[in-house]
């Protein structure tokens, strides 16, 4: 039963022409699907219909060719077959009730046409602005013949967009595209009724908004995405000359790294006060997301007038079905993001969006996996898991909730693994919620028995005599120094000092003085060390052969933040360096491309490189399963780390994917 502190959040609201049944909207986000994978898009989106989300969105929607993301897979609406690839999602959409909205899109200079090979349209011709990809591409000034084309393009695909069977449609005014270009007065050099004065520079909105009524009629609600920062009064004088124009404002902030920020730097409700100053300008509705995982915060921000519809695009990732289990009263079902940003890393990589959270997100229609239901168990077999990080953790929900009878055994005292460590660096807290979620859901299951300090050899295995034996037993970080950039071991002279991470993660007490952390893995591990270890005072200098601190962050949205926060917590930072050697009192880097060695003084050094599966268990039992000794499972399965060491999605993936396949 639904507590009545979130009947707020189920009161329909009018929409212009049609109404949403919620509060619940899901947000134009990318899904690295787009027009690529429309089968596979509308499954994703139809499960959040499902899940009772009131609104969902496309992601970015192309108007035109001269809108082209090359590899980030954005949606389209150019022609006859795009109506019908959208109609597919639109109709999954409406099976549930949901209204479907299309965020129209005109690129700009962000975008470098890379595929479609046409000019870029820019205010300025300027070099492409894009993620800093450093395109030699640079844009063609728009002229007034380009205007018009412009407003043509929205019409017509607002009118498509109308056939497709979309009930919201959009006008797209933020996130550095075009209009971007227009409203700011730095790239919006133009002195004709289109640039100069504030009105005149938000002149093309005005008109765009226009066009996009009358294509729409009253067949769809109009909305405008739009940005405003409590910081600076611009933006609301813009949103003041526009405020009672569309149906809905979709809000945001201009600066993407807060409104999409990873949870190490941006909590909960962050644009709220951006958002409720904007809200008190018009008499239309607005939307604006926050990473709410929360139904208080929610049910409080609706309540207090900052805002009338929940946006959201990474908790419905985690959670399609998150209104559902508001309504039924499940608060405590609810999967909260954990605000990893992997989703967006992976769109942004070109392949369909995952989660950590959610393992099936994106694999609706390939896999034909449902968020909230598995297939049931033909027989209630016997199965063992040993290990409890992420990977054991999900496969004994999955598997409990399928039927079996299951064993979860876990060496330490401590349930979550590698996520319970890791949760305790700095910035981190939010990710337990992968541990805490899963042991709430299994606590749930009483075919579930776990046993703590339970470490299992082989003997203990087949003693228990499972009929299916799951290894999920991690992996450990090395101090060899071997891999992406070394083939060979460091050479490590007599005193040297060399620390793996796991002492770290395992809160063991480290040497003082200077480290040398050497950072070959990229991703977050070696600025959050780096930060770890400033945090224990040690003075710290990052070595990557990489030309940034923590690169693979590019593809994450944290690689600003990241650097940043290395920066002011005095982190020094050395790029294009590989390490070559540890003495005591220094190590010697080589450069990556001149191979000249250089020396740094140093105490002690953390390689972060590589880590080793812990997969011996796995071998000694397969080959025990071959030697056909008693008490050897019929079905033998190593997941997560142990096979491969991954992300923690991996291994939530695998751990999910070997557990609903157990025939
Ligand atoms: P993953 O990310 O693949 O889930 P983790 O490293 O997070 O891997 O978790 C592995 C877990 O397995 C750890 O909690 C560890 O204590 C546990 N473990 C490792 N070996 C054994 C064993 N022989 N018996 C029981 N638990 C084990
Ligand atoms: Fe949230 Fe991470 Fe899932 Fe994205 S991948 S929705 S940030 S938990």
């Amino acid at each position: 039963m639904r507590d009545p502190r979130y009947d707020v959040l189920f009161e329909p609201i009018q929409l212009g022409p049609v109404t949403a049944k919620n509060r619940f909207y899901q947000v134009p986000h990318c899904s690295g699907m787009g027009w690529q994978r429309p089968k596979m898009l509308a499954a994703m989106r139809g499960v959040k219909a499902e899940g009772g989300w009131g609104v969902v969105c496309t992601e970015y929607c192309s108007v035109h060719p001269n809108s082209d993301d090359g590899a980030y897979p954005y949606a389209r609406l150019w022609d006859e077959d795009d109506i019908r690839d959208n109609a597919l999602m639109t109709d999954a959409v409406h099976e549930h009730g949901a209204l479907a909205g299309a965020e129209l899109w005109i690129g700009g200079n962000s975008v470098a046409n890379l595929s479609t090979r046409l000019p870029p349209l820019g205010l300025t011709s300027l070099p492409n602005t894009a993620d800093d990809n450093y395109h030699p591409v640079q844009s063609r000034r728009v002229d007034k013949e380009d205007i018009r084309n412009i407003l043509n393009w929205q019409a017509a695909a607002a009118e498509r967009a109308v056939q497709a069977g979309f009930d919201i449609v959009y006008v797209y005014a933020t996130h550095g595209y075009l209009l971007s270009e227009f409203l700011n007065p730095v790239t919006n050099q133009r002195t004709d009724e289109y640039g100069g004065s504030l009105e005149n520079r938000t002149r093309i909105i005005r008109e765009l908004l226009e066009v996009t009524r009358e294509a729409v009629g009253d067949k769809a609600a109009l909305a405008c995405r739009f940005s405003v920062d409590i910081a600076s009064n611009e933006g609301y004088d813009a949103f003041g000359l526009l405020a009672d124009i569309p149906d809905l404002w979709d809000l945001t902030v201009p600066d993407y790294g807060i409104e999409m920020g990873a949870s190490r730097f941006v909590k909960e409700a962050t644009l709220q006060d951006s958002v409720a100053k904007a809200k008190s300008l018009t008499t239309k509705p607005v939307v604006a997301v926050g990473r709410f995982t929360s139904p208080d915060t929610m049910a409080r921000v609706v309540r207090d007038g900052t805002q009338d519809m929940i946006g959201a695009a990474r908790p419905s990732i985690a959670d399609p079905f998150l209104p559902r289990k508001i309504e039924e009263g499940r608060i405590e079902d609810i999967r909260e993001c954990i605000g990893c940003n992997v989703c967006y890393a992976h769109d942004t990589l070109g392949v369909p969006i995952r989660c950590t959270q959610n393992p099936t997100m994106g694999e609706e229609h390939r896999k034909g996996w449902h968020p909230e239901t598995v297939p049931a168990a033909a027989n209630s077999e016997k199965v063992l898991i040993v290990g409890a990080g992420p990977a054991g953790l999900e496969a004994a929900r999955v598997l409990g909730e399928r039927g079996f009878d299951v064993m979860l055994a876990e060496a330490t005292r401590n349930l979550g693994g590698r996520v319970t460590r890791e949760s305790r660096l700095p910035g981190l807290s939010e990710w337990v919620r992968v541990r805490d979620w899963r042991v709430g859901q299994i606590e749930k299951l009483p075919n579930i028995e776990i046993f703590r300090e339970s470490r299992l050899g082989e003997d203990d295995i087949l003693a228990v005599g499972a009929d299916h034996v799951f290894l999920a037993t991690g992996a450990g970080w090395t101090v060899d120094g071997l891999g992406r950039r070394r083939d060979t071991a460091i050479k490590v002279g007599s005193g040297a000092i060399v620390v793996s991470a796991d002492s770290i993660l395992a809160g063991e007490e480290t040497p003082a003085g200077h480290v040398v952390l050497f950072d070959d893995d990229h991703y977050y591990m070696g600025p959050v060390l780096a930060l770890a270890l400033r945090g224990r005072g040690n003075e710290v200098t990052l070595v990557t052969p990489a030309g940034r601190a923590g690169a693979w962050g590019k593809y994450s949205g944290e690689e600003y933040a990241v650097t940043r926060g290395l920066i002011e917590s005095g982190v020094t930072i050395v790029t294009n360096q590989c390490l070559e050697r540890v003495d005591a009192g220094s190590v010697t880097t080589s450069c990556i491309f001149t191979g000249k060695d250089s020396t740094i003084p140093a105490d002690w050094v953390l390689p972060l490189t590589r880590r080793e599966p812990d997969d011996a268990l796995f071998q000694t039992l397969k080959s025990a399963s071959e030697a056909g000794r008693a008490g050897a499972p019929k079905t033998l399965h190593r997941i997560g780390d142990c096979e491969a060491p991954g992300m923690i999605a991996a291994a939530v993936y695998s751990g999910y994917k070997a557990a609903v396949e157990l025939a």
